[in-house]
């Protein structure tokens, strides 16, 4: 397998310092003395039924998450940066991406041009803006056509589906630790504790080009799609988060996800987004 490593500044420079054991100690942030209730948004159209909710966590004094809905997208994009910059950036990718595709049949090549779109766009952004500077976001989508799902992903946000009592992670992630794992130099175990767990390799906005993954899968009754960002993989396992999807109406399961994400330690935001396929009126 080929897979290219590429890191940001900001990326490299926390990689140096950790090779030198300069890595700061990681302090976490004092929490938010008021917290407003995260509500969740639930859409119904075309067949399907999807619920969408992100949460500050349980450390983060901001959200840099932002959720995406568009016309038949739902996603997640998870903000980097300091100042303002994660925010500027995951909503920029959520903006972006939603006006781009609005009114478009869905197809690969469409999301392909919007994720560039959207990455130059980011890119000059924080060219032209010292204080952006070092910005980028995940971008994790879904976007479905009369038959079919169309998937794009860049960053450690992730795509899983539930189909016929099957949970699998559908994209792969674009992490320093997937990567090393996928070349066989790190075990899942030692990849899931990792110090440096938290370096993507690949983002939305870093770079003047980008790479998106794109994938194309079959609509089918019954499926059910979560987008997801790291805030809840990081502390939620992927046995509890089937087992929380199984058993629930995708409004419930996303609090329930969130409400185990934050009773993991909820040490980052927490975004999902549930799409469910609705099984054919009898
Ligand atoms: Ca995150």
């Amino acid at each position: 397998m080929n897979h290219k490593f590429r890191f940001n500044k900001e990326s490299m420079d926390r990689i140096k310092r950790f090779m030198t054991g300069e890595e700061p100690p990681q302090t976490p942030e004092p929490p938010q003395e008021e917290e407003q209730p995260s509500q969740v948004e639930v859409v119904r159209e075309g067949g399907l039924c999807a619920a969408l909710l992100t949460d500050i966590g349980c450390v983060r004094v901001s959200n840099q998450d932002a959720l995406v809905k568009g016309e038949m997208l739902f996603g997640v994009a998870d903000g980097m940066g300091g100042h303002n910059g994660g925010e500027t950036a995951s909503a920029g990718a959520r903006d972006g991406l939603v006006s781009l595709l609005e009114g478009k049949q869905p197809s690969v090549d469409a999301l392909r041009t919007a994720f560039k779109a959207v990455n130059h766009r980011l890119f000059l952004q924080q060219q032209e803006d010292e204080s952006l500077s070092g910005m980028g976001t995940t971008l994790s989508v879904v976007w479905l056509s009369e038959n079919y799902v169309y998937i794009g992903h860049v960053g450690d946000s992730r795509v899983y589906l539930l189909r016929d009592g099957e949970f699998r992670q559908v994209t792969d992630d674009h992490s320093l630790v997937a990567e090393l794992e996928r070349l066989g130099q790190l075990t899942h175990e030692q990849a899931l504790h990792h110090p440096m767990k938290n370096v993507i390799t690949r983002a939305v906005g870093t770079e003047e080009t980008i790479d998106t993954d794109l994938m194309v899968e079959e609509r089918r009754k019954g499926d059910t799609w979560l987008i997801c960002s790291d805030g809840l993989t990081g502390m939620v396992s992927d046995k509890s988060i089937e087992a929380i999807i199984s058993a629930n109406e995708v409004e419930k399961a996303a609090e329930l996800l969130v409400e185990a994400a934050r009773k993991g330690g909820g040490r980052d935001n927490i975004s999902v987004a549930l799409v469910r396929e609705e099984e054919a009126a009898e």
